[in-house]
């Protein structure tokens, strides 16, 4: 039995999803005729409460074409330096934007209003460039999937009112934290300019992402998505696993988040541990106590157990439960960690 733990991305679609997506209406939605693509946008942009919505191949689509909408080449965005925009979407904030980050040294991903405040760039001294956008991730990948503060994110919400700033929000796993913190999504669509949301990730459909917003702003997401090559055509066979996501697999969350505090806590009391971050959602993150062996050495134990985890450098590990994690999946890990 393969354990596969490196992601939730490694989801295959359920019997009910494909069943979903076999009977979908389709159509060309390069001219907004699929109906089922119609369908999903105007589902994700009423659960955020907001006028559009825009279906995407990828997040990191969504994300690219957020940071175009609210810059201009030159500029430069607000990030922590976990973020995703910074560091795993191939260098793209200067490929498609010309846009540098301005860094901010922030904790499990996570920034304060203070410290945004510091590192927007005095609008009047040309020398330096332009702050325009702030990004924020929640939850946040490299910080273990935290959850941020609701409170913080409003802070810095008035920040950008004060300094006109646009405010981006990378919600990839924003449904992990909405299950875990009891959130809404309208809260979330009140208080940022767009938010991207992934349907691939915890969600488990093979392929999709969102990007939500005004009217005037998904417009222009519009065309950006098609510079971008994003156009697609029968989309709805893949917009009707979105829907059916949204609809059953959204609340099954929180088993993700008590199998990945279970395996926290085990491997917490674990010798060959030497520190697990604190755990909110479904990404574990730890170090190996090399008096014991390496990361390496530790990857590859499991390895021949077939079960499979990933570095994330530094001697951190990562962990990521997820759909296809099952409950006698769960019981193998835990019993092999323990006799590891
Ligand atoms: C996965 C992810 C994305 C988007 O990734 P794609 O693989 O392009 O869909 C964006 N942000 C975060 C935080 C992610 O984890």
């Amino acid at each position: 039995m393969e354990i596969n733990l490196i992601s939730d991305t490694v989801t295959k679609p359920s019997p009910g999803m494909l069943d979903a997506m076999m009977s979908a209406d389709v159509g060309d939605d390069v001219f907004k005729a699929d109906p089922t693509v119609n369908r999903l946008e105007e589902k994700v942009a009423n659960l955020f409460s907001r006028e559009a919505a825009l279906y995407f191949p990828s997040g990191t689509m969504t994300n690219q074409t957020a940071i175009k909408l609210h810059t201009n080449p030159g500029d430069q965005l607000i990030c922590d330096k976990y973020a995703h925009v910074y560091n795993y979407e191939g260098g793209g904030v200067s490929f498609n934007s010309g846009v540098s980050c301005k860094l901010v040294d922030g904790h499990r991903g996570m920034m304060t209003s203070d410290q945004v405040v510091e590192a927007i760039n005095p609008p009047d001294f040309y020398h330096s460039p332009l702050t325009s956008l702030v990004c924020i991730e929640n939850t946040t990948n490299k910080g273990g999937g935290a959850c941020w503060d609701f409170s913080e994110l409003v802070r810095i919400k008035e920040v950008c009112q004060k300094h006109g700033l646009a405010y981006h929000l990378d919600g990839a796993r924003i449904w992990n934290a909405l299950v875990e913190k009891g959130e809404t999504a309208k809260q979330y669509g009140e208080l940022f300019d767009t938010i991207s949301v992934c349907l691939s990730k915890g969600l488990g459909c093979p392929v999709g992402s969102v990007l939500v917003g005004d009217k005037e702003m998904i417009d222009k997401a519009l065309r950006i998505r098609k510079i971008l090559g994003g156009g697609m055509r029968q989309a709805g066979f893949m917009a009707a696993a979105g829907i059916y996501a949204l609809d059953n697999h959204i609340d099954r969350l929180a088993d993700d988040h008590k199998k990945a505090r279970e395996i926290g806590t085990l491997l917490q009391s674990l010798p060959f541990i030497k520190k697990v971050e604190p755990l909110e959602t479904n990404i574990i993150i730890f170090e190996i106590n090399d008096d014991y062996f390496s990361a390496e050495d530790f990857i590859q134990k499991l390895h021949k157990k077939d079960i499979h985890i990933i570095g994330m450098g530094n001697n951190k590990l990562r962990v990521v439960t997820h759909m296809d994690y099952t409950d006698e999946m769960h019981e193998t890990l835990l019993k092999t960690l323990k006799n590891l």
